[in-house]
């Protein structure tokens, strides 16, 4: 007997090659295969008599063959074969190309359903290559047919009939990770009634109520894992911190902290000496000063005789901070070092060895920061800037290096409060919703490409004045692969600089080039040696160019608003006034409403509520910047009404059963949920 652990390569039909194709889709045990959701679905409902098919109309035809087919060659590698089915209401002429088994298939006086796109012209009506099958069949024909996403050597057809014989194998062995009194308090239906619906569904109904369950399934999971992780760190121990004193830091500051900073800091330091390790998230929008408040924590560390370590996720980023940062910390007496990997082997052994020691209280770099090959005297405080956060085995190489450290995270990515439960569950979170006083409003125009010239003129106008501008192209994305930003991105520069800026510096940069190269090109901005920088999102994250007054966002209808919004975060930061141009061609009226709705507003968190309640919760979960275990089906259909719904529900399961004894399926799953794939979470 079959169960959910049984290869798929015992499945009638696959066999070991297509096995091993399968595995590149992560498939290899009929639990696996039964999980293997579509992505989208094609109505074949739609049965249409001979007469009413309509020009350039896709239906289902149940016609009987007049005759037997034909076979021509007509030429070398061109064989046709045609068929002449009819019904009571007329003739469809049916062709197949390079079918030459239809030949044989297909005999006179049975009735087929053709499926297809039909042509219509006058009283004819015709077909070319329609899937067919025997009348009342119904496997590819008749019904809501998924579609899966593939890859080589695997076609539709292979998995539609795959998954079929899995779902009738094993759905009734699915258990059901949902506790039976929490699917009926909210009205969900069984698992195995859900595993049908999702893959072959009855109805657009069933099929939404499949995907509820699905959804409410997958965000209560993920919220019970995050409040358990959450318990679990509160109740870790570790030295409370003291002297923490902030005076001589503030004293020596160019400015006031906003009321916003100093609250962020509170909240810090009374973390620090709470006697717990620390795991706090910053929010705060593009801007606001988060750095200042790390900066905060770092010199907390140091007084209190231990170091600090600051990741940042480029290194021309981490150098970025460098630079603002080590003149204030050294003023206060605090050491401050360097460490990137493109640094020289001698200058590295250096900062290594001020690690080791003691002697260097804190240090700014990459990731590199917290790999094996770095020791740490007493460190004492981890701060990650726009960055993910701390996986299993980052945690892990961090309890390596010592006692336990306090994290900090900063994010300028605006989660709104709804989905900020769920996505920050286990984290604290300080909100900085202020920016430092004196911020030029950036300029926001939403345009079309008829506007392109004149907006070449201003570009021309401004870096004349001394200024420089980044163009941002997005990447077009072919079907299901990896979208390639190079062409899209060099393509465009080269014409620039060939036919628009001949006389100034364009460069670009895009995600196939390496870090070091993209570093270089970075760097070069940044100085001012390049003019106009042509990129993809990849300068959406922290680059700081003081002297950058321009956005450009080409296709701008492409990008989420909180995305545009992180784009055009990079100008406006120096003293100069900026501005940020959106074009697209894009002429419906829901797309140039959102796109209004950034000229209207320079507020992260309402532009954030608005993705929200324009394009749903997918497009935070797609971010994949909060390291969470991955969402199969809420990323791309839950509302918000449900994940408030799925919340309550684990937090009321947890109050009545805080170690899920009653549960132990739920507790099951959680557990697969939050170790699989290694690096998912604190
Ligand atoms: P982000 O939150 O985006 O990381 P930064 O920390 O880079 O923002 O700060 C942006 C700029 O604002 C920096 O040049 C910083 O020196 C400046 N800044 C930070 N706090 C204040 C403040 N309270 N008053 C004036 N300028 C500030
Ligand atoms: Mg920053």
């Amino acid at each position: 007997m079959p169960d959910l652990t049984t290869d798929v390569r015992y499945v009638k039909g696959i066999g070991e090659q297509r096995a091993k194709a399968l595995q590149k889709l992560r498939i290899r045990t009929l639990r696996d295969l039964i999980s293997y959701f579509p992505r989208a679905y094609d109505d074949r409902r739609t049965y249409k008599k001979i007469k009413d098919l309509e020009e350039g109309e896709t239906a289902c035809v149940e016609a009987m063959a007049a005759a037997a087919p034909t076979l021509s060659r007509v030429r070398r590698g061109l064989e046709l074969v045609k068929l002449r089915a009819v019904d009571e209401t007329g003739t469809l002429d049916v062709t197949f190309f390079n079918q030459v088994y239809m030949k044989d298939n297909l005999k006179a006086g049975e009735t087929y359903t053709f499926f297809g796109r039909a042509e219509a012209a006058g009283r004819r009506r015709s077909m070319t290559n329609p899937l067919v099958e025997r009348e009342g069949s119904r496997v590819m024909t008749g019904r809501i047919m998924p579609v899966y996403p593939l890859t080589a050597g695997i076609s539709q057809l292979t998995l539609v009939k795959a998954v079929e014989q899995g779902l009738a194998a094993c759905r009734d062995l699915l258990p059901d990770p949902l506790p039976d009194q929490v699917r009926r308090d909210h009205q969900l239906c069984h698992i195995g009634y859900a595993y049908d619906q999702i893959h072959f569904p009855a109805s657009e109904e069933e099929l939404a109520i499949a995907r509820r369950r699905l959804v409410f399934e997958e965000l209560f999971l993920l919220a019970i894992g995050l409040k358990r992780l959450r318990r679990r760190r509160e109740a870790l121990q570790c030295a409370p911190w003291e002297r923490l004193g902030l005076e001589d830091f503030y004293g020596a500051l160019p400015f006031a902290l906003t009321g916003a900073q100093r609250r962020a800091i509170g909240e810090i330091v009374s973390d620090l000496s709470a006697g717990r390790p620390m795991n706090r998230l910053v929010q705060g929008d593009v801007g606001s000063g988060k750095t200042m408040v790390a900066a905060a924590a770092m010199v907390c560390a140091a007084r209190s005789g231990r170091q600090a370590a600051l990741m940042a996720p480029t290194e021309i980023l981490a150098e970025q901070h460098h630079r603002g940062l080590a003149p204030l910390l050294e003023g206060l007496g605090i050491s401050c070092a360097l460490l990137t990997g493109g640094m020289p082997a001698r200058a590295r052994r250096a900062v290594l060895a001020g690690l080791e020691s003691g002697e260097t209280q804190v240090v700014i770099g990459t990731h590199a920061l917290i790999s094996a090959g770095v020791a740490y005297r007493r460190l004492g405080l981890v701060v990650t800037d726009e960055q993910h956060r701390f996986g299993v085995g980052q945690r892990a190489a961090l309890s390596a290096k010592g006692e336990q450290p306090h994290l900090l995270v900063m994010s300028a990515t605006p989660i709104p409060r709804t989905l900020a439960l769920i996505i920050y569950g286990d984290l604290d979170v300080s909100v900085i919703d202020e920016l430092p006083p004196g911020r030029q409003k950036i300029d926001t125009f939403a345009v079309t490409g008829a506007y392109r010239q004149r907006l070449y003129r201003f570009l021309a106008k401004e870096i004349a004045a001394g200024r420089q501008a980044y163009i941002i192209c997005s990447m077009v994305e072919e079907n299901d692969a990896v979208p390639d930003d190079r062409k899209a991105v060099t393509e465009y520069a080269d014409v620039l600089q060939r036919q628009v800026f001949p006389d100034l510096q364009v460069a670009c940069v895009h995600g196939r080039m390496k870090p070091r190269e993209k570093d270089a090109v970075m760097a070069a901005f940044a100085a001012g040696e390049v003019h106009i920088l042509v990129s993809t999102t990849v300068v959406e994250v922290g680059v700081d160019v003081p002297n950058a007054t321009v956005m450009v966002v080409e296709d701008a209808d492409r990008f989420g608003l909180s995305q545009l919004h992180q784009l055009r975060g990079r100008v406006g930061r120096g003293r100069h006034k900026s501005y940020c141009v959106l074009i697209s061609d894009n002429r419906n009226e829901e797309t140039r409403e959102r796109l209004r709705a950034m000229t209207r507003t320079g507020d992260g968190f309402k532009i954030a509520e608005e993705d929200l309640r324009l394009r749903g919760p997918g497009d935070f979960f797609g971010q994949r910047q909060h390291g969470l275990p991955a969402l199969k089906v809420a990323d791309l259909s839950c509302d918000v009404a449900l994940l408030r719904e799925a919340q309550a529900a684990a937090e009321a399961l947890l109050a009545r059963d805080p170690e899920l004894a009653g549960c132990p399926l739920t507790a099951r799953r959680v557990e697969e949920l939050f170790t699989a794939g290694g690096d998912a979470l604190n």
